[in-house]
């Protein structure tokens, strides 16, 4: 296989927790006493997998796409955000050969909801879901996050020209 179309790409992101539920992640949100603190949906999942699409291809990146600062950016659904981001990706070219991320947090546990999440990834992606893959750590009970204090994401994407 050439590798000459083939680019990678690395997302990170974290949100603060807050008491009471649901919590949205990976476009769904999960029964559970905590939610995510952000200014869109806080969706710390589709916001990483965003960044990852975005510096694989070397586009900008989603806090330039998305300001915080613009409120049409206010509680807006990550999903919408991802989907607009993909269609960058794609007209420079670029699909998604397969997304591989990981989700820190101390609750709620994540094996449950991994198919609801993986499935509904694909759905805004267009995907397969044996191309997306969601794999959930705790913080072993110290730090921000075993202290549920706050939630991560990062994932890491392969594209193909
Ligand atoms: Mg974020």
């Amino acid at each position: 296989m050439s590798t000459t179309g083939l680019r990678i790409g690395l997302g990170e992101d974290s949100h603060r927790l807050a008491e009471g539920g649901p919590l949205r992640l990976g476009g769904i949100d999960i029964p559970h006493d905590r939610h995510a603190i952000g200014h869109s949906d806080a969706d710390v999942l589709l916001h990483a997998i965003t960044d990852a699409i975005l510096g694989a291809a070397a586009l900008a990146d989603i806090g330039e796409l998305f300001p915080d600062m613009d409120p049409a950016n206010k509680n807006r659904d990550s999903a919408e955000m991802l989907r607009m981001a993909h269609e960058r990706v794609a007209a420079a070219g670029y699909r998604i050969v397969n997304l591989d991320c990981v989700v820190q947090a101390e609750q709620p546990k994540l094996v449950p909801r991994k198919a609801a999440i993986r499935k509904r990834i694909a759905e805004i992606l267009s995907l397969d879901i044996e191309q997306v893959n969601v794999k959930g750590k705790t913080g072993e009970g110290v730090g921000a996050v075993g202290l549920q204090e706050v939630i991560q994401a990062r994932c890491v994407v392969l594209l193909v020209k």
